[in-house]
């Protein structure tokens, strides 16, 4: 299993040993890893597209069974890693083999669940419907119409740095698309390469033994932007499955609003989460609560795309606000995932420390220069609303309290909110019917609303929906996790007969 910081170009590992090359890095000691990996070239790019173009056909005329064999197969390749994945990609993100371990059943289980709803015809996801025909209905006979659905073609797909399998080469996206018969070409996040890899070896694996068209997966490995932005612009890509930040996702959109041909954008953004707290539950449960949410926060070091980032809370909650500092004074240091990454977090925090009228509440401890310490601010909703930057997402452990007074201000930030992925209520029974209206109204800005639970935990099932209104994602209509993920990568055709 050595890593050769090849590109994978339907079935064979290219490189181009003149051009521009990059190192993988190890977050833990902040140091470059000595691994080479090398810039896929323009040529290897339209090898790629040309193959996965060349692949569509037989790809989409394979069977259901097929393609759920194809991905149980995945499955089982990626668990014949073993080991030396889940330290590879400890070393490439300092995340713990723990949450790897974990991550990688979660990626797996992606994997079998899509391969199961194809070995039962796809029945979960509700797709087809019938009209049948009436030939005696006046003054026209009606026409048997039926709605199917066909893959899009070859899809694009990003994945982010925090998590490594899950949202990366064989993740959601690349899964979702497998199964609904498209084409897939990955290019990697630059945050874990060698993972990225591993990763393609497997499915590499996969498509020998399971005799699949060689061009139905590629992966470039580049550190220069220009190969992503030449793949989402490239004629051959009929849709791209993104994971990451806003402004990336903005820059690749431009690219594609330059194509003649428009097609789809599906990007996974970031968010504030913001968790609603009532009066009552903040008085009888503001200890538990506030060191349930620091520790939510504190989840993946603060990276996570659901983290509760602002936290709405009654005023004079000092039980709730003195344990919230007491477990954020508590909390040790860890790095980020990389050094942009880090950089990003401290222009952020240095943001929160220059605006009027937000105040420091709490600082972790902070053990090495490379590290990000958690941090706790809190401002109250007048200065909330004059400041769009506080409604930005943070990228690391950070929090905000914003103290509110009465239920028409809690009500006014609800309406002011812009779309996230996902919030929080917590309140007592009573509180969740009296707030039914202020409830409601947070339903519109939101994809998921969790009652009483924290946001981060994204259930992979099919009634779950990951996505939600601008600019936490880019489609509000769709959901990168679950089944109906894979309707993106689906077109409607309908037969009449
Ligand atoms: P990122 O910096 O936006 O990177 C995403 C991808 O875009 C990577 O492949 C990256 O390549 C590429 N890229 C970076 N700059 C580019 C440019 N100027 N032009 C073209 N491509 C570019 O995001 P990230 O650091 O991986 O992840 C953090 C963000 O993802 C956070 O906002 C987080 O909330 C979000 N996220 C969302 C979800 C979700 O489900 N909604 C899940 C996880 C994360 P390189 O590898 O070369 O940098």
């Amino acid at each position: 299993m050595a890593i050769t910081g090849l590109s994978y170009i339907a079935g064979q590992w290219l490189g181009n040993q003149e051009g521009k090359t990059f190192q993988s890095f190890c977050p833990g000691t902040n140091e470059q890893l000595p691994t080479t990996f090398y810039d896929a070239t323009d040529a290897q790019l339209e090898q790629a597209a040309a193959a996965a173009q060349t692949a569509f056909k037989p790809y989409r005329n394979s069977s259901y069974q097929q393609r759920a064999e194809f991905l149980n197969t995945i499955a089982e390749e990626i668990m014949n890693l073993g080991d030396t994945l889940i330290e590879t990609t400890m070393q490439e993100t300092n995340l713990p083999r723990q949450r790897l371990e974990g991550e990688r059943m979660r990626t797996v289980a992606q994997l079998r669940a899509f391969a199961t709803a194809l070995e039962q015809n796809l029945a979960p996801l509700n797709l087809s419907y019938v009209d049948d025909a009436d030939a005696n209905r006046t003054p026209m006979p009606k026409p048997r119409t039926e709605l199917t659905y066909l893959p899009v073609g070859v899809v694009a797909v990003f994945g982010a740095s925090n998590f490594p399998y899950a949202f990366s080469t064989l993740g959601g996206d690349t899964a979702a698309a497998l199964a609904a018969g498209c084409p897939v070409i990955v290019k990697t996040h630059n945050a874990h390469p060698a993972t990225s890899e591993l990763m393609t070896q497997a499915i590499d694996s996969a498509i020998k033994k399971c005799d699949m068209p060689m061009g139905v997966f590629s992966m470039l490995q580049a550190k220069a932007y220009s190969i992503s932005h030449q793949l989402v612009a490239h004629p051959v890509v009929k849709a791209v499955g993104f994971t990451g930040s806003f402004n990336v996702a903005n820059a690749l959109i431009e690219t594609i609003n330059t194509r003649e041909e428009p097609i789809p954008f599906y990007g996974e953004l970031g968010s504030i989460n913001p968790q609603l707290i009532f009066k009552n539950k903040a008085t009888q449960d503001g200890k538990t609560l506030a060191q349930q949410l620091v520790a939510s926060m504190l989840m993946g070091n603060g990276q996570f795309c659901t983290s509760p980032g602002v936290w709405f809370v009654p005023s004079e909650q000092t039980e709730f606000e003195q344990a919230a500092i007491d477990a954020v004074k508590a909390a040790g240091s860890d790095t980020l995932l990389t050094p942009g990454i880090l950089k990003s977090f401290i222009s952020a925090i240095a943001g929160f420390e220059g605006s009027e009228g937000v105040t420091r509440l709490a600082k972790g401890q902070l053990d090495k220069p490379y590290h990000a310490d958690a941090h706790l601010y809190a401002c109250d909703v007048d200065t909330f609303l004059a400041n769009d930057h506080l409604q930005e997402e943070v990228f690391g452990p950070c929090a905000l309290i914003v103290r509110y007074d009465s239920d028409a201000s809690l009500a006014k930030v609800v309406d002011a909110l812009a779309g996230q992925l996902s919030a929080s209520v917590h309140g007592t029974a009573q509180e969740l019917t009296a707030q039914a209206g202020i409830i409601s109204d947070l339903h519109y800005k939101v994809g998921r609303i969790a009652l009483g639970q924290m946001p981060t935990g994204v259930e992979v099932c099919a009634s779950m929906n990951h996505g939600g209104p601008f600019p936490s994602s880019t489609d509000v209509r769709s959901t990168s996790v679950g089944l109906q993920a894979m309707t993106r990568f689906l077109r409607p055709l309908c037969i009449q007969s």
